[in-house]
């Protein structure tokens, strides 16, 4: 960094100029970077300058001096304020102020030192009272002024100043600040002055310029304090020069009833309609409008009051838009019938406003398509509009039982019932329900699908109620472990409030409130707007989008949200329901070879309808069906439950001793760990055989009605290469049979999850013979971390709440690790098996971050259950348009995004 006179150290803005802009984010800090901008672009903001950050670094190196030139630069600064404000400074007969402001190059809040008011002393608050007629003003600011310069600029401890004008209220007998007469706030003044004295052993300085200067060396000193260090420490900021000043002219927004101040965005942020959306106070200070003192006026009304201030509102928002290229958020100042604006950002809004925002926007010309993709609404905007949620406005705080996991969005009211069973009857009764259980099961399904909404106590993620639940787009609310569930007396409790049977409760799925009572809700809306923003989405993704879904009405609803297929059809579901069970468990607990075949005989026909259920809703599309998964006692029944095991007896014509000795020879310690995936097709081979008869018996069948079926046999659960090679073999013998039995054929593929470490590993062996990968998340992230997905729900939010981990790792994928396996997998399949179809179905390929990382690592799909699918859809766009434009102007590169 050169240091000659010459050095540009004051970048100035305002009075239509401006020396930088929103580029310079290095040199002039966010904060001075974004008002050189907004005067550049002509806005009204109040003038001022920018002190750079190579001025502060000069600073800090050379103890506390100033490069040579600064002096002379600040100086002329400060006479550009007073031409552009026609004030001067230190002049009591027209006063100017000016507020001294920190902004680094990265936000860093808290360290974000502001003195107000500068430029005051007894005579220019004399002069400035005068000046605008309102002696309460010109004191208020000048005790505001003390108590910042003595903390910010000398480190007087606040309390001082606080305890000071705690005191002058007790003894003028009033409650607020604003009951405070012009001359108390004078009397203020002095006992103020009189505490920095006694603090600092010196008088409070008069000189407007050395106020200045204190100020500016107190702002770059505080870079290297040690609250500004350790902020950068943690948050592992590094290679900033130090922090910019910001000096800039002061506006009061209470000198007058020609005065206001109040806060706008360009369009409503609640519906997206295009008309100013905001409110303001005559004659207040900003602080007036946050502090709730008095009611503010809709900005509506300012068209009346103010004509020509709201056109010209409205036309700086115009211009806001058109720049920005997006919804804005203002802040503004009017100072005797100026117009000022403070602050400007992109605005937050619901779902239902980004859609018309993003949409009305490309169609008033004001942006392009893919910039409506990439900017203008938020994966979690559609999560909004497919799902109910709870009203807006309505404040439920204090009824809040208590918070877990958003494991399945929307929201839900009902009353509380803890039973399946008691579900099924309380809605045939015509009752709306929430199950509240320490956890699901399979054998709950009935009674999940009959509620409104589902609340666990335990269980994470990717717990049995968040998969299912997702996978209907039924809220859900899991793990939430403020309260604790008592079956016995069919209630729960926060500790405080009890919950019995039958009380109404809602639950929020997509932020995991449980709420006492009847919360009103607000349905979804999917407009026009939503398929053709869609539309736009799919015209820059290249990645697909499958879904998971087990039965045809969902693989219906999930065409209808835009899937390109499935990516995981887990069977395991479709041996519930009475008759079914019966069968499976009759399977399970056979004791020959003879016997078991019966029973897979008689599950068959009910797996092949399923089957061809799904490859009729998916005509044209690729269908991956997974063989059984989960430990088989999933599927038996407890051996503790009342009458249960006299019920199977009796059902398997055995007696109830003997089913409770072949129960507990079904006992696992830990059964995710144990007899499942393809480790039961390798003891089992039956079971393979079965579904794979049913499977290519439904195609077949499905095939000669016309309907173009393309079907995927996957293998879960794969860690050796040996048990995909057996498992294929089963498979393949089977197809061949069938297709010789039915003298007809169909193509199909063969693939493998990849969701053991070791699978990752050894992908390339795998990858020999495997038509394609999918990687199951769940269970690669339950074995990479080594945390039970159905118990992690007791210390994870710990976890994360005393950052050990950033992240959820079931909810969103943890890149560093189980992404790693995930890339080297990829990598490794396709360097043995060049074009190697691979993607995701674990539950985190319908979270955006997450399929942000799937595109990276150049997976050819996600897929996620049927609700996300439009969130997965618009999340695989943004990341192609992002990495797009990262590498502009050159093409994208080609590789796989393996990591080194
Ligand atoms: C997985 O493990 O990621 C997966 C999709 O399978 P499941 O959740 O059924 O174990
Ligand atoms: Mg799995």
């Amino acid at each position: 960094m050169s240091t000659t006179t010459d050095t540009k150290y004051v970048y100035r803005f305002g009075n239509g100029r401006s020396e930088g802009n929103r580029h310079q984010k290095s040199l002039l800090g966010g904060k001075g970077a974004n008002l050189n901008e907004m005067s550049g672009i002509g806005l009204p903001i109040p003038p001022g300058y920018t002190i750079t950050t190579e001025a502060c670094r000069y600073y800090v190196d050379h103890d506390g001096d100033w490069p040579a030139g600064m002096e002379t630069q600040v100086q002329d600064g400060i006479q550009h304020l007073e031409e552009a404000m026609d004030r001067r400074f230190g002049d009591p007969e027209n006063p100017l102020l000016v507020s001294v402001r920190s902004g680094a190059a990265l936000s860093m809040p808290g360290m974000m030192d502001t003195v107000l008011n500068l430029g005051i002393n007894d005579k220019v608050a004399a002069g400035f009272a005068d000046a605008t007629g309102n002696e309460r003003l010109a004191y208020d600011a000048y005790r505001r002024f003390i108590d910042m310069f003595g903390d910010v600029v000398v480190g007087i401890d606040r309390s001082r100043f606080e305890n000071a004008i705690t005191k002058l209220k007790e003894e003028r007998g009033v409650e607020s600040d604003v009951e405070l007469t012009a001359a108390d706030l004078r009397d203020l003044v002095d006992r103020y002055k009189a505490i920095y004295r006694k603090a600092t052993g010196r008088m409070f300085p008069d000189d407007p310029y050395k106020q200045l200067h204190l100020a500016i060396n107190a702002v770059f000193g505080s870079w290297t304090n040690d609250r500004a260090v350790r902020y950068r420490q943690i948050n592992d900021i590094t290679g900033l020069k130090g922090t910019a000043v910001n000096v800039q002219a002061m506006v009061y927004g209470n000198m007058s009833n020609n005065s206001a101040t109040g806060v706008c965005f360009t369009r409503d942020p609640g519906t997206g309609e295009n008309d100013l959306y905001g409110e303001f106070l005559v004659n207040a200070q900003g602080e007036d409008v946050v502090a709730g003192i008095r009611t503010p006026r809709d900005i509506s009304e300012m068209q009346k009051l103010m004509p020509s201030i709201y056109d010209e509102l409205q036309e700086v928002c115009d211009h806001l838009e058109e720049h920005y290229g997006d919804m804005q958020d203002l802040e503004f100042t009017v100072e005797e019938g100026t117009l000022y604006i403070l602050q400007t950002r992109d605005g937050k809004r619901t779902g239902p406003a980004a859609l018309t925002i993003a949409t009305d926007m490309v169609d008033e010309g004001l942006v392009n398509k893919d910039h409506a993709v990439k900017k203008l609404v938020e994966p979690g905007h559609l999560e909004q509009l497919l799902h109910p949620q709870f009203e807006t406005g309505v404040d439920y705080e204090d009824d809040v039982l208590g918070e877990g996991l958003p494991a399945s969005p929307g929201a839900a009211v009902g009353r509380v019932v803890f039973t399946a069973e008691d579900a099924e009857n309380w809605n045939d009764d015509g009752e709306d329900v929430i199950l509240v259980r320490v956890e699901t099961s399979p054998e709950d399904v009935g009674g999940m699908d009959a509620a409104e909404g589902i609340l666990t106590s335990r269980g994470g993620m990717t717990s049995h109620a968040a998969v299912v639940a997702r996978g209907w787009g039924k809220p859900c609310v899991a793990g939430c472990d403020d309260i604790v569930v008592n079956y016995d007396q069919k209630s729960f409790t926060n500790g405080e409030i009890t919950v019995q049977e039958g009380d109404w409760i809602s639950i929020n799925g997509s932020t995991g409130e449980v709420v006492l009572g009847k919360q009103p809700l607000r349905d979804p809306e999917l407009s026009g707007e939503f398929s053709r923003f869609m539309s736009w989405a799919d015209e820059f993704r290249t990645m697909a989008v499958r879904t998971n879904a087990d039965t045809g009405p969902d693989a219906h609803q999930a065409l209808d949200f835009g899937a390109e297929g499935i990516g995981l059809c887990r069977t395991e579901h479709m041996f519930f329901g009475e008759e079914r069970i019966t069968e499976m468990r009759r399977m399970i607990l056979s004791e020959s070879a003879d016997e078991e075949q019966a029973a897979l005989e008689a599950l068959l026909p009910y797996q092949r309808t399923d089957f061809a259920d799904i490859f009729r809703a998916m005509d044209g599309h690729p269908v991956t069906i997974r063989l059984l998964d989960p430990p088989l006692h999933e599927f038996l029944p407890d051996a503790n439950a009342d009458g249960e095991v006299e019920e199977l007896a009796e059902q398997l014509d055995l007696a109830p001793e003997v089913i409770r000795e072949k129960l507990r020879s079904h006992e696992e310690f830990n059964p995710m760990l144990g007899h499942r995936g393809c480790r039961l097709g390798v003891t089992q081979p039956a079971i393979t055989q079965m579904q794979a008869r049913a499977l290519f018996e439904a195609a077949l069948d499905v095939q000669a009605e016309g309907v173009d079926v393309q079907p995927e046999v996957m293998v879960p659960l794969v860690s050796t290469v040996g048990e995909f090679r057996h498992q294929k073999q089963v498979i393949e013998d089977t197809v061949n049979t069938v297709f010789e039995t039915r003298n007809d054929s169909v193509d199909y593929q063969i693939g493998t999850m990849i969701e053991v470490p070791r699978a990752a590993l050894q992908a390339d062996q795998i990858a020999t013979i495997a038509d394609f990968f999918s990687f199951g998340t769940n269970d690669l992230t339950q074995m990479t971390f080594g945390y039970s997905r159905d118990d992690a729900g007791t210390f994870l939010p710990h976890y994360v709440e005393t950052e050990i981990l950033e992240k959820d790792p079931f909810q969103a994928l943890d890149r560093n690790g189980v992404g790693e396996l995930v890339e080297m997998g990829t990598e490794r399949g396709r360097s043995a098996a060049p074009g190697l179809k691979v993607g995701i179905c674990g539950e985190h390929g319908g979270e955006p971050s997450s399929v942000y990382f799937c595109y990276e690592a150049d997976l050819d799909y996600v897929s996620c259950s049927p609700y996300r699918v439009p969130v997965a859809r618009l999340a695989a766009a943004q990341a192609a348009l992002v990495n797009a434009e990262k590498n502009e102007p050159t093409a994208p590169p080609s590789g796989n995004g393996a990591a080194a």
